[in-house]
């Protein structure tokens, strides 16, 4: 997937240092209980590590959007809920940059 900004920069999905995953704290908490659930059921986890991590990861994207920004203009791309692709112009042009970036990459 690509995406061109309107200043004239592209950016790519692979890019993983300007993308993020979003959860919406309404959906956090559910996330928090399943983690629970996973690790402190009798016998859970370790009756079944595979199927338990599957349901994790599987929870995960379904609760989470993507986030991109542009590494010129650091204009933020999110999907909404409906999966769409909303642009939202940064208050401090360029000085804002690098908000999705994690430890590794600063
Ligand atoms: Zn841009």
């Amino acid at each position: 997937m690509k995406i061109h900004c309107d200043c004239g920069a592209t950016l790519h999905d692979a890019d993983r240092s300007r993308k993020a995953h979003l959860i919406p704290d309404q959906s956090i908490e559910d996330l928090m209980d399943e983690i629970d659930r996973a690790i402190e059921t009798p016998g859970g986890l370790l009756r079944s590590k595979e199927g338990a991590c599957m349901r994790i990861r599987k929870r995960i994207i379904e609760i989470t959007r993507s986030a991109w920004q542009c590494p010129n203009c650091a204009r933020l791309y999110l999907d909404d809920p409906k999966g769409e692709l909303r642009a939202f112009d940064a208050v401090e042009p360029g000085g804002s940059g690098g908000i999705l970036q994690g430890p590794a990459d600063r």
